[in-house]
């Protein structure tokens, strides 16, 4: 069993401070310690886990469409799976499978592209027959529309409130400290250098800041002097009251034509799904310190559930329990923005997560640390937030384009020519 969670303690000076106690915070507070990193301290405005990442559904998907992206989830759940074995500490991750339908010959091309991308990373999938799929996913039915199914037997779900207690508690067991409660305020730069962050507790001085605070990133980098296109959109999902024969152990579902997935947790069905037309903030307008409201979009969440009742007609007359909402963040090339940021040293980004925070935490915060090491490889270059230094785009072109990367989320192949 794990120790018991040591007393919080105060903002301090530290080699290196993390701004953010959500999942990627903790991820790289508990990597970059693993990593040999000394004096390492994380701030966090409010509790630990209380933005966007308390509100994740939690789907771990390592079946992709990109190498890169089916890799770095391949290697996150791997560390989920083994996290509780290597440090005392369960992320609850649950190893159900997941199930993605194709409705459609376009959709069908989608998931032979995934399939032979997980033939390169070597995951394992295999293409369901109409009775195995029913054996699997005995609660789907209306299923004669079904293309395709593809299974992906080692994904899963967490808890994301489990995933981030698990690193912070590792974490301090390597020696990170950890202040809650602790807003922080401003980011001194003197002479093209980090030197130290306010707090409402008074200033530290630090000669690191990874500023990994979600939709309150672009803010806390204007702090530092940089403008980067880091834009919150929103996202929700909702969990019905029990439903017969739903339950915890079934496979994730994606039906990326309808755009809608889906889970039991424990005996409800929770569902979710990517917008057509999605609602997203102008970074400029993110101010620190500040809340970012989100109250359920009835309209939204009903899409939801009509497109998933057409094949599970139990739902329709299933009661609400309970809706979850936040705004994860995009980025313009729906790539994240991990890394140092040349023009202010001592400035690094772990942000865009592009609703990946979650099931990427693992490999997004070991992309940060490689890109700190001095000689991290071209991909994780590609990630820098340089990309964006000095700003040749225009915020309105970013927000447009971040808000369409969450609108395509479920990728369709282009039709054969
Ligand atoms: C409804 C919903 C469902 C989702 N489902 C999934 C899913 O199934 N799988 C998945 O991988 N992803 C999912 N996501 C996306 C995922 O939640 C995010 O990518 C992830 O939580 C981002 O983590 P984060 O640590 O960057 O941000 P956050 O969790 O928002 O953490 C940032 C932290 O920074 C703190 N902070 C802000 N300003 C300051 C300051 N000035 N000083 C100190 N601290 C500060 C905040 O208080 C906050 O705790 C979902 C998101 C939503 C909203």
């Amino acid at each position: 069993m794990g120790r018991r969670w040591p007393v919080l303690s105060s903002p301090r000076d530290a080699e290196i401070t993390i701004i953010g106690g959500g999942a990627i915070g903790a991820a790289v507070a508990f990597f970059l310690a693993c990593d040999g990193r000394q004096d390492i301290q994380l701030l966090e405005r409010h509790g630990l886990c209380e933005a966007t990442s308390s509100q994740a559904a939690g789907f771990v998907g390592q079946a992709r469409p990109t190498v890169e992206r089916a890799r770095l989830t391949m290697v996150a759940a791997e560390i989920y799976r083994t996290f509780e074995r290597d440090t005392g500490y369960t992320m609850d991750y649950k190893e159900c499978g997941a199930v993605r339908l194709a409705l459609s010959e376009t959709s069908v091309r989608e998931l032979q592209q995934i399939a032979d991308t997980a033939s390169v990373t070597g995951l394992p999938v295999e293409f369901l027959s109409p009775a195995q799929l029913r054996d699997i996913y005995p609660v789907l039915e209306r299923t004669g529309s079904v293309k395709a199914a593809l299974w992906s037997p080692t994904d899963g779900y967490l808890q994301p409130n489990s995933l981030v207690t698990a690193y912070v508690r590792a974490a301090k067991d390597l020696g990170v400290t950890v202040a809650t409660h602790t807003a922080v305020t401003d980011i001194e730069v003197v002479g093209g250098a980090v030197r130290s962050v306010s707090t409402e507790g008074g200033s530290c001085r630090t000669e690191q800041v990874i500023i990994a605070a979600g939709p309150w990133s672009p803010a806390l980098a204007r702090l530092a002097g940089l403008e980067l296109p880091i834009v919150p959109v929103l996202h929700e999902y909702f969990v019905t009251e029990p439903v017969a024969g739903w339950h915890g152990n079934l496979p994730c579902l994606r039906i990326p034509e309808v755009q809608v997935y889906a889970r039991g947790e424990s005996n409800r069905v929770l569902c979710g799904g990517f917008e057509n037309h999605g609602t997203s903030v102008d970074p400029r307008e993110v101010r620190v310190p500040s809340e970012l409201a989100a109250r359920p979009d009835w309209d939204v969440l009903g899409g939801f559930a009509g497109s998933l009742s057409a094949f599970v007609p139990a739902l329709a007359g299933a009661g609400i329990a309970a809706t979850f909402q936040g705004w994860p963040t995009f980025s313009p090339d729906g790539r994240f923005i991990v890394g140092p940021v040349s023009a202010v040293r001592g400035l690094a980004l772990a942000a865009g997560c592009n609703a990946h925070g979650v099931s990427g935490s693992a490999g997004l915060a070991l992309h940060l640390v490689e890109s700190l090491s001095g000689d991290p490889s071209p991909y994780v270059r590609s990630l820098s937030p340089d990309r964006f230094v000095p700003r040749t785009w225009s915020f309105e072109d970013a927000r447009r384009e971040a808000q369409a990367v969450y609108e395509t989320y479920y990728p369709m192949p282009a039709a054969a020519a």
